[in-house]
């Protein structure tokens, strides 16, 4: 069994809301959530942080925001907007090392 969560979670090891998936992302719903909508979008390929990332991992990234783009739609937050963050690291508030954004939306969305 994977040592990282969300390696589990991408393979079904670990019990998750899955709200959307494809041949490189998976999306699901976080456990404490932050705001009215709180979606965790995670690449299938373990990368640890943003601190480990590639150039050759540019286009996996890239399809996490296409992800979130349409996390957008299929919500119903597209026009009114929502929030993609990431942390990165002990002081960047980062608990789960595999990189996952943060898409929050219901409310006004503050940081950054
Ligand atoms: P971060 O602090 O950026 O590493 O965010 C980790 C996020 O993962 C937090 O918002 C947690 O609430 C969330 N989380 C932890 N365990 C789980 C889980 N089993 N399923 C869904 N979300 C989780
Ligand atoms: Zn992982």
């Amino acid at each position: 069994m994977a040592e990282c969560l969300f390696c589990r979670i991408v393979t079904g090891e670990s019990p998750a809301e899955i709200v959307y998936e494809d041949d490189a992302v998976v999306a699901f719903r976080d456990i404490y959530p932050k705001a009215p909508v709180h979606l965790l979008i995670v690449p299938r390929r373990h990368i640890a942080s943003i601190s480990d990332v590639e150039p050759g991992d540019a286009e996996l990234i890239g399809r996490c925001f296409v992800a979130a783009r349409r996390l957008g739609e299929t919500t119903g937050f597209a026009a009114r907007g929502y929030r993609v963050g990431v942390n990165c690291g002990p002081e960047g508030g980062q608990v789960v090392y595999h990189l996952h954004l943060h898409f929050t939306a219901g409310r006004q969305q503050r940081g950054g």
